[in-house]
């Protein structure tokens, strides 16, 4: 642990787990416009649609600041080596499914999907639902890379994702 205090609301949070302030992040992604997209909002069909497509739950959407708050103080930080973004990723959060899988030439969706991916979570967050074990799979196959630490020796901070220094160092 190694507390990083922020500049602008003033609230510490744990550098080794977190490059950027959670609280500030989940506020980011709060008035974000694209972080539910038509394509992921249950309510934006009901038309059969040929592919399979995942959407967030009626929950998600109702509650969204609470979800949020969750993920950004409990989820992960990683670099998606495709788009060479940054997202942030949350396992069945405050215990629930964040979303649900509808597959190709059905309505409903028919099986829940327990991970919450903030893709783009820096400069465009969009939020989707994801498999978790498809998401171990993709680390795996290295799209999904772990941040690095701080370039300053001896600090285990993660480096921010605009710079190779933590929040701490870079001041
Ligand atoms: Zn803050
Ligand atoms: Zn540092």
């Amino acid at each position: 642990m190694s507390v990083v205090i922020c500049s602008a609301c003033r609230l510490p949070w744990d550098g080794v787990t977190a490059p950027h302030c959670p609280p500030c992040l989940a506020a980011r992604w709060l008035v974000a416009p694209g972080l539910v997209v038509e394509k992921h909002n249950p309510d934006a069909y009901p038309a059969l649609s040929d592919h399979y497509r995942s959407v967030m739950t009626r929950d998600f959407l109702e509650n969204r600041r609470v979800y949020l708050e969750y993920a950004a103080a409990n989820g992960t930080w990683y670099y998606q080596t495709y788009y060479e973004t940054y997202s942030h990723y949350t396992f069945h959060p405050l215990g629930r499914s964040p979303g649900a899988g509808v597959p190709a030439g059905e309505l409903e969706p028919d099986h829940p999907l327990d991970g919450l991916l903030i893709a783009d979570a820096v400069d465009a967050p969009h939020a989707f639902a994801v498999d978790p074990l498809l998401f171990l799979d993709r680390i795996e196959k290295g799209d999904f890379v772990r941040l690095a630490p701080c370039a300053e020796r001896s600090c285990d901070n993660l480096r921010l994702t605009s710079g190779a220094r933590c929040a701490l160092h870079l001041r």
